[in-house]
């Protein structure tokens, strides 16, 4: 059953106007920001001049566009951006999660039979997600269609690239991008001999300095020096501030950091690069998607938060690499040739101390309190009920399938009456609750989040402008605005700048580019492709 059939003249008033030639595109380049903010975006547009000034002026922007669902994490997000799938029914629940089968905790991308193809360590791949993606349809509706997929993370370049991909690569800390025996034997010699050229021990010989500056910085966002960011600097003093010497950080630090500083960033889209040219995307008749996750405005975020000078400057240098990378797309596809898609999997909340310097009631939840109130809770859960009935993984906790009902209650009376006690808490919230909970957006998207049989029983909620990140850095993964408002333009060369502030939301975006290449999707889908004015 297909939801959606074709229709020619919608599709041609997107991006042309007048135009009512049919002009699919030779490829997609489905970019995501990890964290990316239309908060920033908007803040920073004066100072653009790369990729997203290019995306702006030439595409389609939806300034009103959300994740509705309230646990916004990097995995589940990428899942639902790909296959217009909310967590309750894609399944994809965290970025980890109890798994009550084997009773361990369960990395979302994790796959007990495939392995790294670099170095033999275990492999990733999608064999666990049962949902098909955008890059499944396409390949449905056209076997030629090629579909690759990078980021920096496993769980991003996975999640995108769908249970089929023809590539699919992702850093790791062996010091190169890489890619597991579910998707290939072995990597191809080209990626092979840009990891060697790469020589990632070698940036620790690299100073993160200010692009442009200093004064551009000062008059655009807060100081640099500010309580609540991280300190890298590793000298013994907390100077949280620009420029950043990784010298001290050592070889191991920058093995793992790499893809989330702006170095990591600037070699990723190389490879993108490089891999449209060995792949040939973008060469004929046959549209092929190649997915980018970017994922240095995460990581510098989670140190720095969202208004620190090294987020805009990580922001300026996007946009530079983005623009050197939209350059050489278009000169070798043709320009116009190529639909590109910028949203982002999250956004983050503000450095709580910020938020406070403007008068806002915001904190961090006492890492401290909490884990003594989890001791509490265990202790008393097992001396009541008795051991292995509830796991706790992260903030969230499962029940045992044996559970009755009385033990059910009792589980549930403690952890609350315990954890509501945790200042900065807004709730502690059953599964149950969630799922009988009211219309509002804020209960919609806690409803979304709950797949009914992977989920946790209970949740702890943070009150709005409380984070768990402790005791530096920024965070996300709350049903709060600054988390689920994210970045949403459809852009090709050639185009004009258009705004819609018409309400949508993440699960659109897949069954949009869909249909707009006029491939068929899942009726089961819980998003629709939009209607374009
Ligand atoms: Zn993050």
């Amino acid at each position: 059953m297909i939801k959606w059939f074709f229709m020619p003249l919608v599709a041609a008033f997107l991006f042309t106007g007048c135009n009512n030639k049919i002009n699919n595109p030779k490829l997609v380049v489905f970019i995501s920001i990890d964290q990316g903010m239309p908060e920033l975006l908007d803040k920073y547009d004066h100072l653009f001049t790369g990729g997203y000034r290019w995306l702006k002026d030439n595409g389609n922007s939806f300034v009103n566009t959300h994740h509705d669902y309230g646990y916004l994490v990097t995995g589940p997000s990428h899942q639902v951006l790909s296959s217009g799938r909310y967590p309750s029914s894609g399944g994809v629940i965290g970025n980890y999660w109890f798994n009550r089968d084997i009773k361990k905790s369960w990395y979302c991308v994790e796959d007990t039979i495939a392995h790294d193809v670099v170095n033999g360590g275990s492999g990733r791949s999608y064999r666990n997600v049962e949902v098909t993606a955008l890059g499944d349809w396409l390949k449905q509706s056209n076997p030629k269609s090629k579909v690759v997929s990078i980021s920096g993370k496993d769980r991003t370049a996975i999640l995108l690239g769908g249970k089929n991909p023809d590539m699919a690569l992702w850093y790791k800390n062996h010091g190169g991008w890489t890619t597991s025996t579910y998707y290939a034997e072995a990597l191809p010699d080209w990626v092979s001999s840009f990891n060697s050229k790469l020589n990632v021990p070698s940036y620790t010989d690299s100073v993160w300095t200010r692009l442009l500056d200093e004064s551009i910085y000062t008059s655009n966002t807060r100081a640099d020096n500010f309580e609540g960011e991280a300190d890298w600097s590793n000298d013994g003093e907390y100077n949280p501030t620009l420029p950043i010497s990784f010298k001290d950080r050592g070889v191991k630090t920058m093995l793992g950091d790499f893809p989330y500083i702006p170095f990591g960033d600037a070699a990723m889209l190389r490879l993108g690069t490089l891999s449209a040219e060995k792949l040939q995307l973008g060469k004929d008749e046959n549209t092929d998607i190649l997915f980018l996750g970017l994922s240095a405005t995460d990581g510098v975020g989670h140190a720095f938060g969202p208004h620190s000078h090294e987020q805009l400057d990580n922001y300026l240098r996007v946009d530079r690499h983005l623009g050197s990378f939209i350059n050489s797309i278009e000169s070798s596809v043709g320009i116009g040739n190529t639909l590109y898609i910028l949203t982002s999997d999250h956004g983050s909340i503000a450095l709580p101390e910020y938020l406070k310097s403007q008068g806002i009631d915001a904190g961090r939840i006492s890492k401290p309190m909490k884990d003594s109130l989890y001791a509490e809770v265990k202790t008393k859960i097992e001396m009541q009920i008795g051991k292995n009935k509830v796991y706790r993984n992260g903030n969230y906790f499962y029940y045992d399938v044996s559970m009755n009902l009385q033990q059910y209650e009792v589980a549930t009376d403690i952890i609350k009456s315990n954890l509501s006690k945790l200042e900065g808490i807004r709730s502690v919230i059953t599964k149950k609750e969630i799922l009988n909970g009211g219309n509002s957006i804020y209960e919609r998207r806690l409803k979304n989040m709950v797949h009914i049989q992977k989920s946790p029983d209970v949740f702890l909620i943070p009150k709005k402008y409380w984070t768990q990140r402790f005791p530096y850095g920024a965070s996300h993964g709350t049903p709060y605005d600054y988390d689920t408002h994210i970045p949403l333009v459809f852009a090709r060369g050639e185009s004009k700048h258009r705004i819609s502030t018409k309400r949508v939301a993440s699960v659109d975006i897949a069954p949009t580019v869909a249909k707009y290449l006029n491939v068929q999707f899942p009726k089961a889908i819980d998003g629709k492709a939009l209607k374009i004015k």
